[in-house]
């Protein structure tokens, strides 16, 4: 993701009332329902980066709520003009790091979760910082419903290897897995591309995935 610090990023960020504000995220966790005002069940994606993504999976489906979470205040400005072009009422954007996402969501509280793309950090010394670590998937444990699915796809196979290598320690398991996902006719149905699947796979790179559980 190329990163430039867009001037009044952090402002807009501060106006925009589909962003739920920093001020009140320790007040969050078990009051989602009162956050979108109905108990519908609760998706979120980590690490969205523009939102085009979760953007149209709350279009198409009203009756899940959406919350997508990004880092960085310049990516996130890019999410915040498509609502402001159309606002969805399932959906809301938190800037934030996904390592404190325990701190933002109860336990249960959240009924899938998205990694789409999620950086590489290619150094061994970073590894944790990988949204499919273990250190990750412990956080994801505690808020995910017990039952419920991550559903995480990349280009990159070093990463992916990794993810997989993973789970086992973790003490989760894999629902289904491909290495094409485009190749494959039951996990592409339904499939949103994302703007990173958009552009790698027009070069012709595998995507691969896996769902699961625990
Ligand atoms: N999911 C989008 C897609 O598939 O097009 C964006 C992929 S981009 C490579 C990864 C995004 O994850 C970036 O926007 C980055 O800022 C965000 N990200 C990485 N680590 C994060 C973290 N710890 N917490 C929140 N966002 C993070």
């Amino acid at each position: 993701m190329r990163l430039r610090n867009i001037t009044g990023s952090r402002e807009v960020i501060a106006e925009s009332h589909c962003v739920v504000k920093e001020e009140i995220l320790k007040q969050c966790p078990g009051t989602w329902k009162d956050i979108f005002g109905n108990d519908h069940p609760i998706h979120i994606e980590i690490g969205m980066g523009k939102g085009k993504f979760i953007y149209t999976m709350a279009k198409e489906h009203p009756q899940i709520n959406y919350v997508g979470i990004e880092k960085y205040s310049s990516v996130l400005l890019r999410a915040i003009q498509k609502m402001q072009e159309e606002e969805l009422p399932n959906l809301k954007f938190i800037r934030m790091d996904a390592e404190d996402i325990d701190k933002v969501f109860g336990r249960g509280e959240v009924d899938k979760i998205y990694l789409n793309f999620s950086d590489p950090w290619p150094k061994d010394r970073h590894a944790k910082r990988r949204l499919p670590s273990r250190q990750f998937l412990a956080r994801y444990d505690v808020i995910l419903k017990k039952d419920c699915r991550l559903e995480f796809k990349t280009d990159n196979r070093d990463l992916f290897d990794f993810a997989v290598e993973e789970l086992e320690p973790a003490g989760w398991k894999v629902e289904a897995i491909t290495y094409d996902l485009h190749g494959d006719a039951e996990l592409m149905r339904g499939n949103v591309m994302t703007e990173y699947e958009e552009k790698f796979s027009s070069l012709g790179n595998p995507i691969y995935k896996y769902i699961i559980y625990r």
